[in-house]
């Protein structure tokens, strides 16, 4: 722009063109859009696919509504190749229906990556016919999921595809999920090297990824259950040098000894870690590694084991302090007992700025660890101002997490330290809010700006995406 021109010229001018073009199109919307230029119209029909999911083939959903609207979009929405790339299917419980629709995608797809999820339960009639009409375009696949029970015959074909070294070059995202039957899957992945998201859960075993086969450099997720042993899942991680964020749901089992000295493991770039499931192996995992980035820790246990998982703390604190990371979010839920290792914990993650405590209330007795000294002089995780509650509290839970915030506010006050004091406090069953809110000066605080509010764990980034 000019410099002699005056800014509130400019102002106006927009302004004025703001109104007549809202006027125009309150008048007459139909010729508004039916002057846009082709360019623009198809920006908004790209905006017009749904962002949580992949599109399905239905005349209420784009892109088949938008073929449906008028003669120029029924023109004009077939020959956007972008608005083909990717579909989601078995929701009709017929393999024809979607067989036919898979035609047409892949038809005006015309040389566009494409992306496929396939849902298989149980009750669909899967005959392997879908896999069979796209891997002819496997050099094409970007992205892959598939939710399978017994009945589907798609996975050896997939598998027998994925297990050829350099197949499905552009595939950067799969997921295979076995969702019914008692028949496990074994995955096993060699095929991909741009492969950057892979999870395999449910009733699925992973072998992945071979010792001898190439690294997977571009891998930064990977989420895995049922990894057979510690030994294999350790030449997992090794194939993927790049991993920012591990999930490994071990598979609850007999006692199985412990394992040889196995060499240190480092993971320079994983940031976010869930463990799920059987702590012993977990606890044999956790010796083996070092992640000097790690942000996130999330420690979940289904199911009681043996007596001596209390290792579970004391291998999370020689993690801790071996990798020398700066904990910032950490979670813990789950039938883990003793819980009383957890404190050993929190007196190494200075940095910890949000705590997750999960159902049955053992840990809850543990949150004294959190309450400022005595003498008032120092307190544990300074920085620590969000605390999230899971599943069922006891009335005692309720009062020992309100007598907890209580003391750090007192001591927030006392030194004039803003982060100490509790900012965020999340119940997941919001029924607990009114009686928590009773206890203290709970009121108070709100009105200084603390919320109390119901935890939506929908969106937690410690939520399990395989089991
Ligand atoms: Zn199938």
């Amino acid at each position: 722009m000019p410099d002699n021109i005056p800014l509130g010229a400019v102002k106006r001018h927009l302004q004025m063109a703001y109104w007549r073009s809202k006027w125009i199109f309150k008048r007459r919307p139909q010729q508004v859009i039916d002057r846009l230029p082709t360019e623009l119209l198809i920006q908004v029909f790209l905006h017009c696919l749904s962002s949580k999911s992949f599109p399905r083939p239905s005349v209420r959903e784009a892109p088949i509504l938008l073929t449906r609207v008028c003669r120029r979009w029924r023109a004009l929405a077939p020959s956007v190749p972008q608005l083909w790339a990717a579909i989601s299917l078995g929701r009709s419980w017929s393999e024809a229906r979607d067989l036919k629709a898979l035609d047409v995608w892949i038809n005006r797809s015309q040389s566009h990556p494409l992306c496929f999820s396939f849902t298989h339960s149980v009750d669909y009639r899967c005959y392997g016919k879908l896999v069979q009409e796209i891997l002819p375009q496997i050099h094409r696949w970007k992205a892959f999921y598939c939710a399978a029970s017994d009945r589907c015959r798609c996975f050896l074909a997939i598998n027998k595809a994925l297990s050829i070294p350099n197949n499905a070059l552009l595939l950067n995202d799969f997921r295979f999920i076995k969702t019914e039957g008692e028949n496990p899957r074994v995955v096993t992945v060699r095929a991909a090297p741009q492969m950057s998201t892979l999870y395999v859960g449910g009733d699925s075993v992973l072998y992945p990824i071979a010792p001898l086969c190439n690294k997977f450099h571009a891998m930064r997720e990977l989420r895995i259950h049922k990894c057979p042993n510690v030994v294999s899942c350790l030449h997992t991680v090794n194939r993927c040098p790049s991993l920012q964020i591990l999930e490994i749901a071990w598979l609850n089992h007999p006692y199985t000894p412990r394992m040889p000295h196995i060499e240190m493991h480092s993971m320079p770039h994983l940031h976010t870690f869930l463990v799920t499931g059987s702590l012993e192996k977990a606890c044999s995992f956790i010796e083996c590694i070092q992640a000097p980035s790690l942000l996130r820790l999330t420690i979940f246990s289904p199911a009681v084991e043996r007596w001596d998982e209390w290792n579970i703390w004391e291998g999370v604190v020689k993690l801790i302090k071996r990798s020398v990371c700066h904990l910032e979010e950490f979670r813990v839920d789950g039938m883990i007992s003793p819980s009383i290792g957890i404190a050993e914990v929190l007196r190494c993650t200075p940095s910890l700025k949000s705590l997750t405590v999960g159902r049955y209330g053992l840990i809850l007795t543990h949150m004294d660890a959190l309450k400022p000294s005595f003498d008032m002089s120092y307190t544990l995780c300074p920085q620590l101002n969000r605390f999230e509650f899971l599943g069922e509290l006891s009335s005692a839970d309720l009062l020992q997490i309100a007598t907890t915030i209580f003391h750090r506010r007192r001591y927030s006050q006392r030194w004039s330290q803003t982060n100490v004091s509790p900012q965020t406090v999340l119940f997941e069953l919001k029924g607990y809010i009114p009686q928590f809110i009773s206890y203290y000066d709970v009121p108070e605080y709100i009105n200084d700006g603390m919320t109390v509010a119901e935890l939506d764990c929908s969106q937690a980034w410690w939520v399990s995406e395989v089991l």
